[in-house]
């Protein structure tokens, strides 16, 4: 039953991994059964039966949350990784941070036949990491049905940035 308030199971780390960031750690969450298995719960519930061909998760707090949604919903897992990661070829995408920028990569043939998909983060905050994630994804041949997280930063205004494709977070701040 979806019943537990999860913003209880999230723990805020003040001035991690910088100072000015507070942190949102789900290590807390996942750390009690009952609270990860509401977040599957909801996920399963959310996208059992839209028709969805693969989950994908994006390293590495997503793929914790990836996985057994995909197992619940009898779906493959596919996932975006750093690079140099993934053995076989690859598509890769570079995206700008605060700072810099960073890379992500996904497996060419991750669908073989197309198909409608679902990433899944833990957190949403600027959009960048997640619109690499769906830039990658649509190279690979398949479309984004939803972009899903467990926790949305939406003094960020990432949703926003991410439209039209559909954004679903359990938790906002
Ligand atoms: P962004 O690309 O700006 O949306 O950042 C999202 C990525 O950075 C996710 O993979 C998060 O795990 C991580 N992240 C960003 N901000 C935080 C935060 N305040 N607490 C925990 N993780 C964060």
């Amino acid at each position: 039953m979806a019943d537990k308030d999860l913003t209880e199971y999230i723990r805020n780390i003040p001035d991690f991994p910088q100072p000015g960031i507070q942190f949102k750690d789900v290590t807390t969450l996942i750390g009690h059964p009952q609270a990860f298995a509401q977040v599957i719960d909801v996920l399963a519930e959310r996208y059992h039966g839209r028709d969805i061909q693969a989950i994908v998760g994006v390293e590495s707090r997503g793929f914790i949350f990836s996985a057994p949604l995909a197992l619940r919903l009898g779906v493959s897992l596919v996932p975006v990784r750093k690079p140099g990661k993934l053995p076989a070829e690859t598509y890769q995408v570079e995206y700008d941070l605060e700072y810099g920028s960073n890379k992500l990569e996904i497996h060419r043939d991750a669908f073989e036949h197309g198909g409608r998909v679902v990433i899944v983060d833990d957190l949403l905050a600027t959009g960048g990491t997640i619109g690499a994630a769906r830039t990658l994804v649509e190279r690979a041949g398949a479309s984004v049905e939803e972009l899903a997280f467990v926790i949305e930063l939406s003094f960020l205004g990432g949703r926003d940035r991410l439209a039209p494709t559909p954004v679903f977070s359990l938790v906002q701040y």
